[in-house]
């Protein structure tokens, strides 16, 4: 049995006839560049997220990028984010030359640790240097950070948030959608995403009208009016052909996260079962290899990512095997962000994250999308099984 970790091959079969017909109005009408499709994906997006804006733009990093542009973040800012996410939301803290503070995840969620960033926030109050403008929290691989004391202390020190929900269009906290807590929340249209264009897109909504103004001019150079422009801005706009991708692909998202979910669930249970893993406090005591991803009451997990962790140093050798068995799997991420090369002029050295690099070490993504059938989990799991047997 083969069993990819992610595929969107199964996925256009299922919609193919309304994705053909929707492209082949796009190319019949030929505009191409915003227009009325992207306008009527905005509103759509601005109603799924409960927010009253939102703008495309051409990536999840634009949305980053111009999101922090529009809250005027430049040269001598401090922003705060986790070292523990793609690349993207420390590169483009670094873009607009501001200064990356690096706050710790917690093990449980991977996002980031609330009671660490008041202490950095205090740290940094101490320095002269530089204003600490906006905190930038991830809700990583389908889970929304914990938002209520980051609001709190945001507020208390009155500095912006940008949700990076790259990875999380639909996850809720608290009744919450993703995107709809901070001043702006940034969302990725890549293909592997939950919500995936044919192609690069992002979006950024927010509730606050002259920040959706500032971003809808930052993604056209700064233009006021046609050739006159206030400010430098970017060419970053979603096109046509991805927002109507984008808009058949949304009627269904909620119905993917729901099989997403499901399937979690169904491999939580079987390695339970199996004695994989083991459901309760202390698991990483247990005795069992694995730890299985934790999901808070009262946040909807949309599961971009099943992220396990295997312990006594065997991630890799788990995934080799699995890879040798036609299993595909991932590492998101395997080397945090303070310590990749190019942010070594930071300062920041191994030990200064100790949550954040462990959970690097162990970290697992196992295919989990919609398509993936309950006899293909079983073949995950058992030779997973078949892998620790030979182990012990
Ligand atoms: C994918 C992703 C981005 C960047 O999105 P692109 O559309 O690839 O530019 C940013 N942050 C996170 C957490 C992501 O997963």
């Amino acid at each position: 049995m083969q069993v990819p970790l992610l595929d969107l091959k199964a996925q256009y079969k299922n919609i193919k006839d309304e994705i053909n017909s929707s492209l082949t109005e796009v190319v019949e009408h030929q505009r191409f560049i915003l227009g009325p499709d992207v306008e009527d994906l905005e509103k759509r997006i601005a109603s799924y997220s409960r927010t009253k804006f939102a703008i495309g733009v051409a990536s999840g990093s634009d949305a980053l990028l111009l999101s922090l542009r529009a809250l005027e973040v430049g040269y001598g800012d401090k922003v705060i984010t986790s070292p523990f996410t793609f690349f993207a939301t420390g590169g483009t803290i670094h873009n607009v030359r501001a200064k990356i503070l690096f706050v710790d995840i917690k093990p449980d969620t991977f996002n980031i640790n609330p009671e660490r960033l008041l202490g950095c926030i205090e740290k940094s109050h101490k320095q002269i240097n530089g204003k600490l403008k906006a905190i930038i929290p991830i809700h990583l691989f389908g889970q929304m950070a914990d938002m209520d004391p980051i609001v709190d202390v945001a507020k208390k020190y009155e500095i912006k948030i940008i949700e990076d929900a790259a990875q999380s269009i639909g996850a809720e906290y608290n009744g919450y959608k993703a995107g709809s807590v901070g001043d702006l929340g940034c969302f990725s249209f890549y293909p592997s995403k939950n919500l995936g264009g044919y192609g690069d897109g992002g979006m950024i909504v927010t509730n606050d009208e002259s920040l959706a103004n500032k971003v809808r001019m930052l993604r056209t150079h700064g233009e006021k009016s046609k050739y006159i422009h206030s400010f430098v801005g970017y060419n970053s706009r979603l096109d046509a052909l991805q927002a109507v991708v984008l808009r058949v692909k949304l009627k269904y998202l909620d119905e993917w996260s729901k099989k997403r979910s499901e399937n979690a669930q169904y491999y939580n249970k079987r390695f339970i079962e199996e004695k994989l893993a083991f459901k309760g406090d202390d698991e990483e005591n247990s005795g069992c290899p694995l730890i299985l991803p934790f999901a808070v009451k009262k946040r909807k997990h949309i599961y971009h990512q099943y992220a396990i962790r295997v312990k006594r140093g065997l991630r890799d050798a788990l995934q080799n095997f699995l890879r040798d068995n036609e299993i595909g799997t991932a590492v998101y991420y395997p080397l945090p962000l303070h310590l990749q090369e190019c942010f070594q002029y930071l300062g920041y050295k191994r030990g200064d994250f100790p949550v954040a690099e462990k959970i690097s070490e162990e970290i697992l993504s196992l295919p989990v999308y919609p398509e993936l059938t309950h006899k293909m989990q079983d073949y995950v799991v058992d030779k997973i099984k078949e892998f620790f047997k030979k182990e012990s």
